[in-house]
């Protein structure tokens, strides 16, 4: 029996080390990561630079708290920002406290204009958290039952529908924002069309609402580029930021531009451990790293050799309903739930994820060459053919 509440359904596996894209298991069995700890992992396991600056910064100073001045996390700010364009930043643990901070921000912002009841657009199929105003902007009944009542002050639109946002701005006027992720990741790795973000951003500006993505999956070099959005030619008002920056430390951040920069004010927001000297120096010495080696092309440039591997190896097997991705966030969609395909990867020494029922996901460390995801491709191809074949 197990002390820990009960709350996931673990994979009947331990691991006991890591090296770049693989885990050794405590019986010392090899397993090729396809995963990452949920695209966590941008480096692989164990990476000598970032175990290097973690184990100096252990040493000279932890914690301190945001009493006083902390160097390291005003160069993450300051490094984050001149990446993505934007003016301010705060550091906080994770996902759901990114995303918390960019929706008290909104709030804030809409106070600020007189909007009594500050209102946020979300999508259907989003994940945003398991906080309570997160899990109410997550457009998925199963994350929210049981926990009523909800937060209030969100209006829901399907995901990759410009027409359902401008309708809202017809009659809405509580509208403060619109939350998005850039590519849906827990919603099966969705893919919008290409001028999706570009038409927010038009009625984002049209409406004085604040353009609010979500980049927690996709940023940090995920989706080929240091952030989706850059891809589209855009910049967001509100970006929230977590998984990967600190390639395993848990940090995230929500960074804003223009005047969602200047709405929060002392006493407004905060977080113990937020922007801690150790996690700063994680983030900045994955920034480093994702930078010297070009990880962005790398991730872009793997995720289309896995992407169309997978499809040489699929293409016309019946049950496949399509593959699909953007860099290194790939989603193989089967025509049936395949949650058992998790198990049977395990057995044979690979790691693989399941969303949305019948979505392979496929979010490997940043840092797999070649070799590696020619044997992803091929063991992969092999077992979904196995098991569509029943
Ligand atoms: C994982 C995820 C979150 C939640 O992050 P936590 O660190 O688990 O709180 C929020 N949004 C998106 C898009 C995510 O992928």
């Amino acid at each position: 029996m197990s002390f820990l509440m009960n709350t996931y359904a673990r994979q009947p596996v331990a691991f006991a080390r890591g090296e770049g894209v693989w885990l050794w298991d405590k019986a010392g069995r090899k397993y090729l990561d396809a995963v990452a700890g949920v695209a966590v992992n941008a480096l692989g396991h164990a990476h000598p630079r970032l175990a290097q600056a973690l184990c100096e910064q252990a040493r000279t100073l932890i914690h301190t708290s945001n009493l006083y001045q902390i160097p390291k996390q005003e160069q993450l700010a300051e490094r984050l920002c001149r990446l993505a364009g934007m003016d301010k930043a705060f550091i906080c643990n994770s996902g759901a406290e990114a995303n918390e901070a960019a929706i008290k921000l909104a709030r804030l912002y809409g106070h600020g204009k007189g909007i009594e009841i500050p209102t946020i657009i979300v999508m259907e199929k989003s994940f945003h958290g398991r906080t309570m105003a997160t899990l109410t902007a997550t457009g998925n009944r199963k994350v929210q039952a049981g926990f009523e009542p909800l937060v209030k002050g969100f209006v829901r639109v399907p995901y990759n529908d410009v027409a359902a946002v401008a309708q809202i701005a017809e009659h809405n006027k509580s509208v403060v924002a619109v939350l998005v992720e850039p590519v849906q990741g827990e919603g099966g790795i969705q893919v919008p069309a290409p001028a999706y973000l570009q038409e927010l951003r038009r009625l984002c500006d049209a409406n004085g609402w604040l353009l609010m993505l979500d980049e927690i999956q996709t940023g940090i070099a995920r989706t080929g580029s240091w952030f989706a959005f850059q891809q589209a030619g855009i910049v967001p008002d509100v970006m929230a930021l977590a998984k990967g920056l600190g390639a395993g430390m848990p940090i995230g951040a929500c960074l804003a531009r223009g005047d969602a920069a200047e709405t929060f004010k002392p006493g407004n927001h905060g977080s113990t451990f937020g922007g801690n000297p150790l996690a700063c120096a994680a983030a900045l010495e994955t920034l480093a790293v994702v930078e010297e080696q070009d990880l962005c092309r790398h991730s872009a440039e793997l995720g289309e050799f896995i992407c169309s591997g997978v499809k040489a190896q699929l293409g016309g097997v019946a049950g496949v309903v399509e593959v699909r991705g953007a860099g290194l966030m790939i989603g193989i969609e089967l025509d049936r739930p395949c949650a058992e395909l998790v198990r049977r990867a395990l057995e044979q020494g690979l790691l693989i994820n399941v969303t949305a029922d019948s979505v392979v996901r496929l979010l490997p460390p940043l840092v797999m060459n070649r070799d590696e995801a020619t044997q992803l491709v091929e063991m992969l191809g092999k077992l979904i053919k196995e098991f569509l074949a029943g």
